[in-house]
């Protein structure tokens, strides 16, 4: 079962079909903020290969609303990312529609700058390094895979004939945390 998923991954780069959207988002954040911009994008989830890894299918795309802005902390990033993803269930196997809403107020500290204190760390602003040429891509993506459920599961339904009840789960949700941790790290 785990061969099969991850040999499919060389194949999804021939698989997209909205190719404007494949592109890395790059972009000078500050002067995005400084200027109080707003973005909207739509990524296809065929050019998210680290998201690839968790989903069991990859057509469909995920949407961006990101706005810039500035105050007296500082320059901002709200991003908001929705899309219809579909995973893997840690039970039965099956798949498992997940609608996706993640919202993230970053913090933007300039190279260099000082970075916040630990007790300014509490607030509801996530710091991030800025640049000039800042990946809003892999920023997405660091972003959903993090909102991601470690174990998802259907709310009802029942492990495969044959498998343990109690630990069916469990080989596959382990190695699910692990890519996790390595990918977040
Ligand atoms: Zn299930």
């Amino acid at each position: 079962m785990l061969m099969s998923r991850d040999t499919q991954l060389p194949d999804r780069q021939g698989q997209h079909q909205t190719q404007q959207t494949d592109e890395a988002l790059v972009l000078d954040v500050l002067e995005f903020a400084r200027r109080n911009e707003v973005l909207e994008r739509r990524f296809a989830l065929s050019s998210l290969s680290r998201l690839a890894d968790v989903l069991v299918r990859h057509e469909g795309d995920l949407t961006l609303h990101m706005q810039g802005g500035r105050d007296r902390e500082g320059n901002w990033l709200k991003l908001e990312i929705t899309g219809d993803l579909v995973l893997r269930c840690q039970r039965c196997l099956g798949e498992l529609p997940w609608h996706l809403v993640v919202s993230a107020n970053l913090r933007l500290i300039p190279p260099g700058a000082q970075w916040p204190d630990e007790d300014l760390a509490e607030d509801e602003w996530d710091p991030i390094e800025a640049s000039e040429d800042f990946n809003v891509t892999e920023l997405v993506e660091e972003e959903v895979l993090l909102a991601l459920p470690l174990a998802a599961r259907h709310e009802k339904c029942e492990a495969p004939a044959g498998a343990d009840d109690k630990s069916a789960a469990s080989p596959f949700a382990a190695l699910a945390a692990i890519k996790r941790n390595q990918g977040s790290i």
